[in-house]
């Protein structure tokens, strides 16, 4: 343990310090948040050792990894740690909000804030390009139709976004002491000038994001580590500065967290619950004129609309979707939005591209509607087909000729190409199990 920390620690929690220790030698309990918007928790009487936290939608569980299990490939969960779930849960969320997830991959919190807007949507904003890939990978495997990924700066996002989310969530870049019990590599990397570095950049990021939130919308600011630089210091000098004050958290966050250093704001320890969390929820009392969208969602033509339908009863048992065109893409939306013009990596479900002439449908859209395909191929969680199947390879089975979609318990896992009851696998290159 570095010296340094452990002093400030002892500094920062007085007469706690010695539970706060103690608890570097206890077991870290894993944990993951249901994808309620595909099941309803039922199917887990088939995993051992679940149990139920006290948290919504939130589940402890003692398998070693769950990171491989087809549950999770099919989107069935989000593997997450117990306090990390709080900041989206902290304040009531209308079901039409527009929200923006600032800091988003790999998009845990995206996930939760987007099961609370199936009337509105998430724009899962990630800087770090590499990373963003990552949060659409995430935002695909979980088959969340109403998130929007974009990778932009926070000055690129002012430009477009204006006073015009309801919520913005600024889960900022930060030390990651509250890292240290789960991933001792992290404390490494930890250092007095990094913390006093990331309390900068904080500040800037908060201000700047205060500038996205619409009159009476709300800021959700929070950080996985415990220095008071980046978490009291940055809410002080922000609500000092602007005319945004700090509010409750949700009674749910409050029992399960303790007070922070200034009225209102709420901090978790491993000795309280999960491993490390900062939150603090701010309105804004500002009268601001919203930044009005004007669409880049356009309409498809009469004969793409026409080819498109026509396409797709060819696979589909219905289509609880409307199409719009986005780009050059063609987009399944639940709902018709508005959207600014941005640089998107995904708006929408992605339906499928041509290759080499022939339509392929895309994986995306598996995983958001696989279950309606009329070529299906269901096999049991037991099955070691199904393995096989996320391995890559090709496996056997009694099916009709063509494309159809491989299901494990009846939830969508990806695309298969039939030819004499072999069916040829499409289950993308990057996500597949490898081999240990
Ligand atoms: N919210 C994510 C989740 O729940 O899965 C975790 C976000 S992580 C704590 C912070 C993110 O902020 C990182 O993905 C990092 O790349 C991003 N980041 C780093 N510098 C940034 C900056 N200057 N502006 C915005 N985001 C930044």
């Amino acid at each position: 343990m570095n010296e340094l920390f452990l002093k400030r620690m002892h500094d920062l929690l007085k007469d706690d310090y010695f539970v706060f220790l103690k608890s570097y030698d206890e077991k870290v309990r894993k944990s993951f948040q249901l994808n309620t918007l595909k099941t309803d928790g039922d199917i887990l009487k088939n995993i051992d050792g679940i149990e139920k936290m006290n948290i919504k939608d939130g589940y402890y569980y003692d398998m070693e990894s769950l990171g491989n299990h087809p549950y999770h490939h099919a989107g069935l969960f989000y593997i997450q740690e117990p306090s990390a779930m709080l900041p989206p849960l902290a304040i009531d969320i209308k079901d039409d909000f527009k929200i923006l997830d600032l800091c988003a991959a790999p998009g845990g919190k995206t996930h939760i804030l987007s099961k609370q807007v199936p009337n509105g949507y998430v724009i899962a904003n990630e800087v770090n390009y590499k990373r963003s890939k990552k949060l659409l990978s995430n935002v695909e495997r979980l088959g969340l139709k109403n998130v929007l990924v974009s990778s932009m700066s926070v000055d690129d996002l002012l430009v477009k976004y204006r006073n015009y989310f309801d919520v913005v969530l600024v889960d900022a870049p930060c030390s990651g002491e509250g890292m240290f019990r789960k991933d001792k590599e992290a404390l490494k990397n930890w250092s007095l000038d990094k913390v006093k570095e990331l309390s900068i950049l904080q500040k800037d990021l908060l201000k700047k994001a205060s500038l996205l939130v619409n009159s009476n919308g709300h800021l959700i600011y929070s950080t996985c580590t415990f220095s008071k630089e980046e978490n009291e210091e940055v809410i002080k000098s922000f609500i000092d500065n602007y005319d945004f004050s700090l509010v409750d958290v949700k009674r749910e966050v409050k029992m399960l967290s303790t007070n922070g250093f200034i009225d209102k704001v709420r901090r978790c320890y491993p000795f309280i619950f999960g491993e490390g969390q900062f939150i603090a929820v701010l309105k804004n009392n500002q009268n601001v004129k919203p930044y009005i969208a004007c669409n880049v969602l356009k309409n498809l033509s009469k004969k793409e609309e026409q080819e498109y339908n026509v396409l797709l009863s060819k696979y589909l048992k219905n289509k609880p979707f409307i199409l719009k065109k986005y780009k050059n893409n063609i987009v399944a939306l639940e709902k018709n939005i508005e959207i600014p013009d941005l640089s998107l990596l995904c708006c929408g479900v992605k339906v499928g591209d041509y290759s080499y002439n022939k339509f392929v449908i895309h994986h995306q859209f598996v995983k958001a509607y696989g279950h309606l395909f009329y070529n299906t191929y269901n096999l049991n969680v037991n099955d070691k087909e199904v393995i096989r199947y996320l391995k890559g390879e090709e496996i056997k089975g009694i099916v009709k000729d063509g494309y159809g979609v491989l299901l494990v318990d009846n939830y969508p896992l990806g695309l298969y190409k039939a030819s004499q009851n072999r069916l040829k696998n499409y289950y993308p290159k990057g996500l597949r199990i490898k081999d240990s």
